[in-house]
């Protein structure tokens, strides 16, 4: 089905929106995972899309126990639509889930390349992620 056509501000503005709205609603680190302390996201990006490029250096987000849960690595495919940023929290949770010190992987965005590709042409972006759990 065709999604409604909007500008690329449009889309910017829906996913800035939709972040922050998550990060009201997110709960303290220390009262969603109270065996936390810290958690640590060192991620590498890099996309195929016609502005080839990808991160020279690892870079690093890290969340302390009274932090809000929420936690996003910007897409580096600047024109990314729907959402234009990686959400981490469900892998982040797995890996508290079952208690790991670190995990890692690759994951691709799930956005489009851009307003005009919406729907036809997938953001060809992906990231490098590890994540590291330090427990109280
Ligand atoms: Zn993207």
């Amino acid at each position: 089905m065709k999604k409604t056509r909007y500008s690329q501000d449009e889309w910017m503005e829906m996913g800035e929106k939709r972040k922050q709205q998550i990060c009201t609603d997110a709960q303290l680190i220390s009262d969603e995972f109270p065996s936390v302390k810290v958690i640590t996201v060192r991620y590498k990006r890099e996309t195929t899309s016609f502005e080839r490029s990808m991160d020279k250096d690892w870079q690093a987000l890290k969340r302390g126990s009274m932090d809000k849960f929420c936690l996003f690595i910007p897409c580096i495919n600047c024109t990314c639509v729907e959402w234009g940023y990686f959400d981490m929290r469900k892998k982040i949770k797995e890996a508290i889930v079952s208690r790991l010190l670190s995990c890692e992987g690759t994951m691709n965005c799930e956005g489009w390349e851009d307003a005009e590709r919406v729907d036809t042409f997938h953001c060809p972006s992906s990231v490098q992620y590890e994540i590291s759990i330090d427990y109280v």
